[in-house]
């Protein structure tokens, strides 16, 4: 230090009056602690924790649709395996709520080329009952083309929205694009539609089917709402452009029912400061039915668990540790906001989720930015050799952790690249051969290198001492 100071002097000695003021006004060096370093090169090159948890939960429960069996089964599966990873206070924590599941499902053109389409269920899709309906398709380029059209357009049809989303790396296309799914059931409802199907919201041309959550609100009576595949869709549309009218035989069934339950897991790092601020990380255990919720988001909830194990394994941190593998995502985030319930207003040094499936972290962001410069440059610093650069405009990200944001908690997104995160989601094809290790280890480097800058000092404990 003493030298550094004498060389500071010297310098400033010898510079011209206006090279001193650039150097005065020159941000600090941030340089990354070698001990964080060494913990994110670890992850990077070794990490197995990951892969561990999301090919057993895969293998070993499968898909697991929110408030069903197969979801119990998956927080029994993650209370056991939480613990066998050495966390602490690991607990699965219940609440109530609808229970949708499907049944049978097929579309077919019935005039004027007879013909089988793909297609699957939206979530809380009325049910058609086996036999199915049968009615004209209405035909809708968006969500506003049928909002625009009179009812005597809809009434009694099947309406059919189309959209026009491309992959993005950001994955900016889901907010605009996924209009159709989100709004376009409840606007067919409210003017007369007996049904509706859409263009699957997905970036592939599989047949597979993408299916997702949707409302009936504004006092609409549910009707069966469906996705065709994209080559579906396309299909359906050049058969329109015939000129005909076509006509669609569409079986929707499936199931509600009231009073089931779901539940979020939970398990913790303890800090050697109980008092102090918590580091919150998550992802959420359900998944649709169709594949086995391998990316989304067996991924997610593998990823920050690794990290967070990453840390166990050097010692303790200052800061708490809090894993949260949230119960029923998918159908609107009841356990995030039942989480936000319960602990949102507790003090939290940074709250972050990971959900947007296994490819690497390209982009970050942080509320920090704001509120906390110096960890934010950090931050920067320790994820720029794993080539995350920083977004200064940023936003929280993460349904299950928007209701803890809301209530005050500062936020942290690590964006994954979305180029081809749409043509799974949602879909059969959410299996595990659709990860990347390589790339599943740089999501673990990248949130251990994240929780080691804000965990306030690792120090080694007993454990860790002896171990050689
Ligand atoms: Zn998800």
């Amino acid at each position: 230090m003493k030298s550094y100071l004498i060389a500071a002097a010297l310098l400033a000695s010898a510079v011209p009056a206006l090279a001193q003021q650039s150097i005065a006004t020159l941000p600090p060096a941030v340089v990354t602690d070698p001990r964080i370093a060494a913990l994110r090169d670890n992850a990077l090159e070794n990490d197995h924790y990951a892969w561990d948890i999301v090919e057993g939960l895969t293998t070993e429960v499968g898909q697991r649709l929110a408030a069903t069996d197969a979801e119990a089964r998956a927080r029994d599966w993650a209370v056991r395996r939480l613990k066998a990873m050495g966390f602490a206070n690991v607990r699965a924590e219940p609440f109530e709520m609808p229970v949708w599941t499907r049944g049978a499902e097929s579309a077919e053109i019935v005039s004027p080329f007879p013909q089988r389409l793909v297609v699957a269920a939206l979530g809380y899709s009325a049910s058609t009952g086996p036999a199915g309906i049968t009615g004209q398709i209405a035909y809708f380029d968006s969500v506003d083309a049928l909002r625009a059209a009179p009812d005597s357009a809809v009434k009694g049809k099947i309406v059919f929205i189309d959209h026009h989303m491309m992959p993005s790396q950001d994955g900016s296309g889901y907010g605009q694009f996924g209009a159709p799914r989100r709004q376009g059931p409840t606007i067919a409802s409210l003017k007369g539609a007996i049904g509706i199907v859409i263009r699957s919201i997905g970036t592939d041309h599989h047949r597979n089917p993408h299916t997702g959550v949707q409302y009936f609100t504004d006092g609409a009576t549910p009707i069966p709402a469906g996705a065709l595949t994209v080559p579906d869709a396309e299909q359906l549309v050049r058969i329109l452009k015939r000129g005909q009218p076509v006509t669609m035989h569409l079986t929707l069934v499936s199931q509600r029912s009231e009073g089931a339950r779901s539940g979020n897991v939970i398990a913790e790092v303890p800090g050697r400061d109980p008092n102090a601020p918590i580091l919150l990380v998550g992802g959420h255990l359900d998944s649709w039915d169709q594949g086995t919720g391998a990316i989304d988001d067996g991924t997610g909830i593998a990823i920050v668990t690794a990290a967070a194990k990453h840390i166990m394994d050097a010692g303790r941190p200052e800061r708490t540790i809090r894993i949260v593998w949230f119960g029923a995502e998918e159908p609107g985030g009841l356990g995030g906001k039942a989480y936000g319930e319960k602990y949102g207003k507790q003090p939290y040094a940074i709250a972050g989720e990971s959900d947007f499936g296994a490819d690497r972290v390209w982009r970050f962001s942080s509320q920090l930015s704001k509120t906390d410069p110096a960890a934010y440059a950090q931050l920067t610093a320790a994820l720029a050799p794993l080539g995350i650069t920083r977004n200064d405009k940023g936003e929280a990200d993460g349904t299950d952790i928007e209701p803890t944001v809301k209530a005050g908690a500062p936020w942290v997104s690590l964006n994954q690249d979305g180029t081809r995160y749409f043509d799974y989601h949602h879909t059969p094809d959410d299996t595990l051969d659709k990860i990347d290790p390589a790339q599943l280890r740089q999501n673990v480097a990248a949130w251990t290198a994240m929780l080691a800058v804000l965990s306030g000092g690792i120090e080694p404990g007993p454990k860790q001492l002896k171990r050689r």
